[in-house]
């Protein structure tokens, strides 16, 4: 074997090993979301097959090795391939954040047979380039095809430029494709060393949208409680310095506390765990009554907040009646126990009312609740007198 077969595994496949190295970093930072390692480890075995079965095997078959050179090409396109599926994988988990559906874990073994089916046929590295540009074509029209999803935030912009760079390359591959079958078309000579360069851009973006999404996911961690999926008070906070939908109030603005009551005894006879689940299963009642803007806050223990835009003192009070009455009917097993709520409303129809005051006037409700025996709603409107 010459040195050149070293050579240019190595410097193929030496970038592909430093940004899987990078994807599988910022998978590790972004905490258990899809696709990003996935991409890193399928642009690896894409490259060192795209090299075995490009250059390596020409290599080998120039120095007079020609039996080597077909075993080498059948393994490179066989890698290439396995690669080039795994990267639709991943552009797919990444763009949905799902498990695969079952016609997509398909598109393995039909490009694996393409593969095989090059080198078990013919037996030289042209079926085998052919097969390869095939799956490429495929692929490649595959990620356009998601990436077009990926429209808002800073997604956008590295989204279209793969977009932009998979489109070059079906042209690039379709070309060596068309060659392979008809002998028309060869490779484009200004292009030949094009995709290289487009690959690295191609990298290049899908670690900026992997960013973006460990950036979100770090956010999404610190303003949210990872117990219930409520807001957290950093959250809260977040939310009212980001929006000025407070001060524009029609119908008016509801503050609903929340306590559940004589939580200190359920984790005392049942245990923490299941108070925990007490908490999930009081949060999922909570999000099930509450619009989508609406904000639902935990601001510590078993202490909790509805922010209800547009909302009359009657709507509020009738939702805080639905909670009431759905918590009351969520039933706990082993020993089998239940747990109620109470609720504080404070509403206001004034914009200038500031936000604090409406906190403060909704926990003197709750408490006026928890003192006439709980399980119960206090409502407070608030005059214009505060300020
Ligand atoms: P009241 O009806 O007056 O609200 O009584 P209470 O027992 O609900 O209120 P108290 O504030 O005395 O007790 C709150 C309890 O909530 C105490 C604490 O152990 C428990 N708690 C706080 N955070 C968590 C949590 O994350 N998980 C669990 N399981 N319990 C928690
Ligand atoms: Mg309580
Ligand atoms: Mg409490």
């Amino acid at each position: 074997m010459t040195t050149d077969f070293y050579h240019l595994l190595i410097s193929d496949c030496a970038l592909a090993a430093v940004l899987l190295g990078l994807f599988f970093y910022v998978s590790r930072v972004s905490r258990g979301v899809r696709g990003i390692t996935a991409w890193g480890v399928a642009h690896f075995v894409y490259s060192l097959g795209a090299a075995l079965l490009d250059g390596t095997a020409q290599t080998l078959s120039q120095s007079g090795a020609p039996e080597s050179a077909g075993t080498v090409a059948g393994v490179g396109g066989l890698l290439a391939c396995t690669g080039l599926v795994g990267l639709a994988w991943s552009v797919i988990q990444f763009v949905h954040q799902r498990a695969l559906h079952a016609g997509e874990r398909a598109l393995m073994p039909m490009a694996v047979a393409l593969s095989l089916g090059g080198w078990l046929i013919q037996g030289d590295s042209d079926a085998q380039g052919a097969a390869m540009s095939a799956v490429e074509v495929i692929v490649l029209a595959i990620v356009i095809w998601q990436l077009r999803l990926l429209r808002s935030g800073p997604d956008h912009v590295p989204a279209r430029l793969m977009m932009i760079a998979c489109v070059a390359l079906v042209y690039l591959y379709g070309r060596d494709l068309a060659h392979a079958l008809t002998g028309r078309y060869g490779p484009n000579p200004s292009w030949v060393n094009a995709d290289l360069s487009i690959w690295f851009m191609l990298n290049f973006c899908m670690l900026m949208l992997a960013s973006f999404r460990a950036a979100e996911s770090l956010r999404q961690s610190a303003l949210f409680d990872p117990l219930t999926g409520a807001l957290n008070r950093r959250g809260l906070d977040n939310e009212l310095r980001s929006r000025d939908r407070f001060v524009t109030l029609e119908g008016g603005l509801a503050v609903v506390a929340l306590d559940l009551d004589h939580f200190k005894a359920v984790n005392d006879h049942h245990g923490h765990d299941t108070g925990d689940q007490v908490l999930r299963r009081f949060s999922d009642v909570v999000r099930g009554c509450i619009r989508s803007d609406d904000l639902f806050v935990r601001l510590g223990g078993e202490e909790f907040m509805l922010v209800l835009r547009e909302t009359s003192p009657e709507v509020a009070h009738r939702l805080a009646e639905r909670i009431r009455t759905q918590v009351m009917a969520l039933e706990f097993a082993a020993p089998a126990f239940r747990v109620t709520v109470s609720l504080g409303i404070a509403h206001t129809r004034h914009r200038q009312t500031l936000f604090n005051d409406m906190m403060r006037l909704a926990d003197e409700a709750l408490y006026a609740a928890k003192r006439n025996g709980r399980n119960c709603i206090e409502l407070r409107l608030h005059t214009a007198r505060a300020r």
